[in-house]
């Protein structure tokens, strides 16, 4: 099953091209804030199937084309994100670390923005912008201490996840931190429509330019091995994300580009990268080493 986020925190499950409204089937109201219905729905979705299914079979849809996609999750309680998850990227960034024994990093739930939102650069930079195409796992199910031998238990399924960041020195979290540097969508892909995740080829173009080309079974930390050492720090809760890092070929984003990322059995997406006006503050004005 396809799940979106659509309209301002509508729910849909998607049936072809199209999207079918279920958002009376999530336990909060489309108009409530925080925006919690899809990690509700997803903490309620294996008793929710029979109405889900029975939903997709009746109702009528409106063309996936016609309505707004967001952020699946928009409030999460954490994006959790690992650096340094291939070799060849690792390389590339000069790197001696791994993410096996370097760990994680977060990203704030108020960078995510949807598949129909533009990656908005800052102002003051006069810094590199990157892209980093990774996919992301979604948390079933509240847990702790999961053993790499039960990540199927806890993963609910996967998304696409662009990690934007500045080149710099500066802490990590702070240059990837902006609002719309953590594109997620279209949408989430249950886990069992994927099947195995270690096996997956991912891309990123930037404009027609293929600039990453890479398969999930080259990560350091493969997916249960991501779920282990997470939840070894955190309490995992429904619709927390995980992003499995990037794979080589990191580059820059600029002004008026376009940005497409695809997994096989994940789904694509294309953004647009325009300047924003915000970000006034001179943290990153002066340029950095990469
Ligand atoms: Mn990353």
């Amino acid at each position: 099953m396809k799940l979106v986020s659509f309209d301002k925190n509508r729910l849909g499950v998607v049936r072809g091209q199209e999207v079918i409204d279920i958002s009376d089937l999530a336990a909060s109201p489309a108009e409530d804030w925080p925006p919690v219905g899809m990690n509700r729905l997803i903490r309620r979705f294996q008793g929710a199937i029979p109405e889900l299914e029975a939903a997709v079979a009746s109702r009528s849809g409106r063309p996936l084309s016609e309505v707004r996609l967001g952020t699946p999750v928009p409030w999460p309680s954490k994006v959790i994100a690992y650096p340094a998850n291939y070799h060849a990227h690792a390389q590339e960034m000069g790197r001696e670390y791994r993410a096996n024994t370097q760990g994680f990093f977060l990203k704030p739930p108020s960078a995510l923005s949807g598949p129909n939102d533009p990656i908005v650069l800052p102002v003051n930079s006069g810094r590199r912008i990157d892209h980093e195409c990774e996919f992301a796992i979604v948390i079933g199910r509240t847990c702790r201490d999961v053993h790499r031998d039960d990540w199927r238990e806890v993963v609910f399924g996967y998304t696409l996840l662009i990690d934007a960041v500045i080149r710099g020195k500066e802490e990590r979290v702070a240059r990837k931190a902006f609002d719309t540097f953590c594109p997620v969508g279209p949408w989430i892909v249950t886990a069992d429509e994927v099947g195995e995740p270690n096996n997956l080829r991912g891309r990123l173009w930037v404009n027609d330019e293929l600039r990453q080309d890479a398969n999930t079974r080259d990560l350091v930390l493969d997916v249960p091995g991501m779920i282990e050492m997470a939840s070894s720090v955190m309490t995992l809760f429904p619709g927390d994300l995980i992003a499995a890092g990037t794979p080589e070929g990191v580059g820059p984003i600029r002004d008026g580009e376009t940005v497409t990322i695809e997994f096989e059995r994940i789904g694509a997406m294309t953004l647009k990268v325009v300047q924003g006006d915000t970000g006034k503050f001179s943290l990153f004005a002066k340029e950095g080493t990469p």
